[in-house]
């Protein structure tokens, strides 16, 4: 048998009836639903100023001006005709342009916002919220132009849509066993993404005079974000610490801090083009990024081209990615239930929980996750 029949045979397998397995994948896939997603930057401004900032410090946001609400009303009824059913909003700030998010919850009935959380969004607007971190203090403070983690917990802890991301760092690992007690403390959800620098960052940081600006303040080889091995190493080792003791707290998955973790790291990327092979979140013909004048980006090679596919570990993205490469999860028993748990994780950070009687008359004959996994694999 060959290889790829072997993991065939294993996955229909998973999924014969009766099987455990085959039992959490169906209940899994009637509680997402049907999800068809794409991607929408809807405001150029930012109250922060973040040290590499992935919308600022790059260029796919120039050229791109704001329309008003009554143009994106329009605009997202053409997306949800198109079969969108899951906005994926972001910014710069999406939450100084709330008339958007509003007019995108009268078409799209999912989706998320990406914000700082400085300013609270409109408690009618149906979508997951996840509120970035950078750090704690003066930490945070230098890192975002001001300390904003105390308010934006202040604005949403008694928000069930709401979950904090600490973005980490090279400087601010050791921070995060204190964000996450002070945010179990205050009741709120936590997960973590790491820095991912963009292009322009990782150009910066090797010029011997490079041009500072809002987004590139202190920088530099000895000074920066960037994780390096020990780094991730450290990364891995904080979470696992925090998912144990905070498992109601911290919505992640062992599975997938082995993945992002892994020493061979996430992605193959061409050294030529810089583009990666393998990364499930770039655009299609039907996942598409559009800009803040509701231009789609083309060619965009995925909703953040500003970052470098070398050093990716975006959460969102790189959740993406694990989940749309099925073919790793499929060698044993253990690694199908990892996919699951990964897929559980993706669940919990990206839908907000629907009343039961909501999510019963929801149920899509045919739910498909965000991305099919892996058409070939998944049986007729
Ligand atoms: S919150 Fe920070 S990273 Fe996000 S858009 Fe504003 S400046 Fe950039
Ligand atoms: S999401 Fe994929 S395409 Fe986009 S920067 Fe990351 S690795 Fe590259």
């Amino acid at each position: 048998m060959s290889f790829r029949a072997g993991l065939m045979s294993n996955f229909k397998d998973f999924l014969s009836p009766g099987h455990s397995l085959g039992e959490r994948f169906r209940a899994l896939r009637r509680s997402i639903g049907h999800i068809r997603p794409s991607q929408y930057d809807v405001a150029r401004t930012c109250n922060l100023s973040c040290e590499g900032c992935l919308f600022f410090l790059g260029s796919d946001y120039e050229a791109h001006g704001e329309k008003d609400a009554e143009a994106f009303d329009q605009f997202f009824a053409k997306e949800a005709a198109r079969g969108v059913t899951y906005g994926q909003f972001g910014g710069a700030e999406p939450a100084l342009r709330q008339d958007v998010l509003r007019a995108a919850a009268r078409h799209l009935p999912r989706g998320v916002v990406f914000s700082n959380g400085t300013i609270r969004l409109d408690p009618a607007l149906p979508y997951a919220i996840h509120i970035s971190v950078w750090g704690l203090g003066e930490q945070g403070a230098k890192l975002r132009g001001a300390d904003v983690f105390t308010k934006a917990l202040r604005n949403y802890r008694d928000d069930p849509r709401a979950t904090f991301i600490f973005t980490l760092n090279s400087g601010n690992l050791e921070s995060a066993p204190e964000f996450v007690r002070i945010c179990a403390d205050a009741g709120v959800r936590v997960s973590f993404s790491h820095f991912s620098p963009t292009l322009e960052y990782g150009r910066r940081l090797v010029e011997t005079q490079a041009a500072r600006n809002d987004y590139f303040r202190f920088s530099s080889t000895s000074d920066n974000l960037m994780l390096d091995g020990d780094g991730l190493t450290r990364a891995q080792e904080l979470i696992t610490a925090a998912l144990d003791a905070h498992p109601e707290t911290v919505v992640y998955s062992h599975a997938f801090n082995r993945w992002i973790h892994r020493p061979e790291g996430v992605y193959e990327v061409d050294p030529d083009t810089g583009m990666p092979s393998n990364c499930g979140s770039r655009v299609t013909a039907h996942y598409r990024h559009f800009h803040t004048d509701m231009s789609d980006a083309g060619d965009a090679k995925c909703c953040t081209p500003n970052i470098d596919c070398r050093n990716c570990r975006l959460y969102a993205q790189s959740l993406s990615s694990a989940l749309h490469r099925m073919r790793e999860f499929t060698g044993s028993a253990d690694d199908f239930s990892d996919w699951l748990d990964i897929w559980e994780h993706w669940r919990r950070l990206f839908l907000v929980e629907r009343p039961a009687e909501r999510r019963t008359e929801s149920l899509d004959p045919a739910p498909q996750f965000v991305r099919e996994p892996d058409a070939a694999l998944v049986p007729a």
